[in-house]
């Protein structure tokens, strides 16, 4: 269950939304909480969380572990702040940042060289979609996603699907579209590394995951788990949907 904080919130708010957290979520147990807060708050909600059932991620990372990348922050950083996921692929980073599936895929083989868990996300566009053409889309950023990865190293890897035409907009996947999506994801991941690793890949589902709509959504056999953008900004909203009813 992990909340994208995207570009949002500042060390001292970050600070506050994680304290608010430790208490709602102090009582969860079997569910793996994920918070990816921006770069700045990095440290200081890695020191909120020791010790916690809450875990800390990074919405990005440049596949260096150092050099002359003005701006970039490399693996090497993210694992001495503590981090042991990184969001890859965000389709707002493939949009905004015209990141393309192979460089990508350099990220993903780099971040799981440093030890961090990628959590690699894909997604179809509306008019993707409205061509019929969501699974040949998705399956192409799986398998380039995913290419010279082994499948020993796929265990540390979660796939995130996030139709971009959900994201942001209130609009989420009907709970059967995303199973649909999410089972077919998993039949890539068989046809790659097997069926037992496919059976063990946490696949996510992420775009307008709320309070009211996580229940259903969680309900479904091929969703492990959802990656939260908006509802994840307050501590009631994203408690409420770490602690979906099944
Ligand atoms: C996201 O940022 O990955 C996301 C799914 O955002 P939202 O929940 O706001 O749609």
């Amino acid at each position: 269950m992990a909340g994208n904080w995207k570009m949002h919130k500042t060390v001292d708010e970050a600070t506050e939304l994680v304290e608010q957290l430790k208490k709602a979520l102090a009582d969860v147990e079997g569910r793996e909480i994920l918070v990816c807060p921006p770069f700045t708050a990095l440290h200081a909600v890695a020191r909120a969380v020791e010790g916690n059932n809450i875990q800390l991620g990074a919405q990005n990372l440049y596949p260096a572990a150092e050099g002359a990348y003005t701006g970039e922050i490399s693996p090497r950083m993210l694992v001495d702040v503590r981090c042991r996921y990184v969001v890859l692929g965000h389709s707002e980073r493939r949009q905004y940042f015209k990141e393309i599936d192979p460089f990508i895929n350099h990220k993903l083989r780099v971040a799981l060289e440093h030890g961090l868990n990628p959590i690699l996300c894909v997604g179809e566009t509306l008019e993707q979609r409205g061509e019929g053409r969501q699974k040949t889309i998705v399956s192409m950023q799986v398998y380039r996603g995913l290419q010279e990865i082994d499948a020993e190293a796929m265990k540390n890897v979660a796939i995130a699907y996030e139709p971009v035409w959900a994201i942001g907009t209130g609009q989420t996947a009907t709970p059967n579209q995303a199973n649909e999506m999410h089972w077919a994801i998993r039949n890539n991941v068989s046809g790659l590394f097997g069926e037992d690793v496919a059976q063990e890949t946490c696949i996510m589902y992420g775009g307008s995951v709320k309070p009211d709509n996580v229940d259903d959504l969680m309900a479904q056999p091929d969703v492990d788990g959802v990656l939260v953008g908006g509802a994840s900004l307050k501590a009631e909203s994203f408690a409420r949907i770490v602690k979906y009813r099944s």
